[in-house]
């Protein structure tokens, strides 16, 4: 079971109990106001509360609500026919057309299935509108005493409130995390976990023109990469890729490291350091480095070009000005750093 499912059993489960505490509390009611009929019809809707949530148990969520929505309708209906409007069963059909929609979004990430939300709003709002339309014409079967009817009516709001309120924080957790997802995705390289391009230059756009003159940029490039995916494959190369982006992050922790493109990764850091002494220990940390692919061992080099800011630069030619320095370094021999 996952995050998500784990999510969606607790919820479920915490509605189905909740159900069975509104039925007893209504059984209470019913006593204490001496209402017979409502009674039966809370028995009956308990009875189905509680098989449902052997229906949860075996995890047939979709059921579940479906049955949980057809209680409420069904209980709802014969409510307001009953009762008539004073006690404010009809208030229910808010917390169902609200709950609909999130019900809908769920099922389709959980199973890939669509459910029409459209029809089944016709139907909860006929419902509503035909028997609210009965009881405004015809009068309510039993109607119920005035502290009966202010009990149920601060019962049933205060159900309803409970609802929309924790639909409302759930639907806003699905959309803060949505956000955060996409986010992500748009800052993050999917290979190497790292931030990409469009991160690093709009990272860059930020800091102040003061607190430029201490940064400084590298761009490291694999040395004779193209030889890794011809000998060991694409997938080897992916996993070089993957490892050396961790070692780069581990070496430069205080750096921001972005995967600029290809097997080449952006360095940005934001302190006057010492870069050839950060910038050595990388190289020499790949250098030492034994890649393991299947059963066959590899190591590879990095070519580095290093460079400090200078006042109105912009971000792009402050990089290409680095990457500059690494064409240097790659027509001097390669495995080296150009500072
Ligand atoms: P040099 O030392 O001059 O940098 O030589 P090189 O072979 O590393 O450079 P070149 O630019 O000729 O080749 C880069 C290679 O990187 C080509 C491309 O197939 C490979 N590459 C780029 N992105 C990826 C990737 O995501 N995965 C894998 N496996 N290979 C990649
Ligand atoms: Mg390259
Ligand atoms: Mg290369």
């Amino acid at each position: 079971m996952n995050d998500y499912e784990r999510s969606i059993s607790k919820t479920m489960y915490a509605f189905g109990f909740f159900l069975i505490l509104t039925d007893l509390i209504l059984l209470i009611l019913s006593f204490a106001n001496d209402m017979p009929f409502m009674r039966y019809v809370v028995y009956g809707k308990l009875t189905l509360n509680i098989t449902n949530l052997f229906i949860i148990y075996k995890k047939h969520y979709l059921t579940a609500v479906f049955i949980m929505y057809i209680v409420i309708i069904a209980f709802m209906i014969s409510a307001i026919i009953c009762m008539g409007l004073e006690p404010g069963f009809h208030l229910y059909v808010i917390s169902l057309l609200a709950t609909l929609h999130y019900i809908s979004y769920v099922n389709v990430k959980m199973t890939g299935k669509i459910i029409k939300a459209v029809p089944a709003e016709i139907f909860i709002v006929l419902c509503y509108a035909l028997s609210c339309a009965y009881v405004r014409t015809s009068g309510a079967l039993y109607p119920v005493s005035k502290l009966a009817g202010d009990l149920l009516f601060g019962f049933n709001s205060a159900i309803v409130i409970i609802i929309i309120v924790f639909y409302m924080h759930s639907l806003m957790d699905i959309v803060n995390d949505s956000e955060q997802k996409l986010s992500d995705m748009a800052m993050l390289d999917k290979l190497t976990g790292l931030y990409n391009r469009h991160y690093l230059l709009s990272l860059i756009d930020k800091i102040s023109e003061s607190d430029r003159k201490n940064c400084w940029v590298a761009i490291l490039d694999i040395d004779n990469f193209k030889q890794v995916n011809d000998i060991y494959g694409h997938i080897c190369g992916d996993i070089v890729l993957k490892e050396i982006a961790d070692i780069t992050k581990n070496v430069c922790s205080d750096c921001t490291v972005c995967r600029w493109g290809g097997e080449e990764f952006v360095i940005l850091s934001k302190k006057i350091s010492n870069k050839t002494v950060l910038l050595e220990k990388l190289r020499e940390t790949v250098q030492d480095k034994t890649f393991y692919y299947d059963d066959k061992q590899l190591s590879v080099t990095v070519t580095i070009g290093a460079e400090e800011y200078t006042p109105g630069l912009s971000a792009d030619l402050w990089i290409s000005r680095a990457d500059e320095k690494l064409y240097t370094g790659k027509k001097s021999g390669k495995n080296r750093i150009v500072a």
